[in-house]
């Protein structure tokens, strides 16, 4: 294709942008965009699966990101705090940049308790038809403040935080999630592995052929 001479720069980019397509990007990556959306009490377990699943999946070479809670409530949302409008629009602009992320071909790995049903279905809402998957990582109540990692159970016990998901406000699990991933008496390792084990499964992610010939040799 011939360029004219007079043609403005920003028109050439433009055209070299659209070159590149998400299917492009898919195939290269043996993986598709996709924006797993970890749900759960706090200390069920979302942000140590996003982080070990981001570990395992980059090691296979997958674009892979991970947003949660204290990250994006540095930047993005730092002037959200935690009533029902605020909680509302943090999960909204993480949808909108989750979307963003996911069409770029991304696997994106969200860690947000967000306890309202309505909230993770309008950001799903947001995606197209496969983009959004639900993961709905369950754990008991008892179990949860039992590990208690960061030591809110125990702050919530002593009356210094009002309102907590699960004690004082509402959690509504997900009535339809793709997949349910129970972390009670279950190893990291094991969760993370059921996880990718779904996405193979589900065609989000291709086989990895290095383990399959380690697997084929032994
Ligand atoms: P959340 O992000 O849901 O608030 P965290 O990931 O911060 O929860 O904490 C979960 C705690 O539970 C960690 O101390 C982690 O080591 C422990 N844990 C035990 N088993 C699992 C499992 N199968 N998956 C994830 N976390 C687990």
């Amino acid at each position: 294709m011939s360029i004219e001479t007079d043609a403005p720069v920003a028109k050439n980019l433009h055209w070299h942008e659209g070159e590149v397509t998400r299917a492009d990007r898919e195939r290269a990556q043996g993986h598709r965009g996709a924006t797993l959306w970890l749900t759960g009490l706090s200390g069920s377990g979302k942000s140590t699966i996003a982080r070990a699943l981001e570990a395992e999946l980059f090691r296979r070479g997958a674009t892979v990101y991970v947003l949660d809670g204290d990250n994006v409530r540095h930047g993005l949302n730092r002037d959200l705090g935690f009533s029902p409008e605020d909680r509302a629009e943090n999960i909204r602009r993480i949808g909108e940049v989750a979307r963003l992320l996911t069409e770029h071909g991304a696997i994106v790995v969200t860690a947000f308790i967000s306890p309202y049903r309505e909230d993770r279905d309008r950001a799903r809402a947001l995606m197209a038809a496969g983009d959004f998957v639900e993961v709905f990582v369950d754990a008991d109540l008892a179990v949860c403040e039992e590990r208690d990692p960061k030591g809110l159970y125990a702050k919530v016990r002593r009356g210094e935080i009002p309102e907590f998901t699960g004690i004082s406000a509402p959690y509504e699990a997900p009535a339809k999630p793709e997949l349910v991933v129970r972390t009670a008496g279950a190893t990291v390792e094991r969760s993370v592995a059921e996880v990718i084990a779904w996405l193979e499964r589900a065609g989000y992610l291709d086989a990895d052929d290095s383990q399959a010939q380690v697997g084929g040799e032994g």
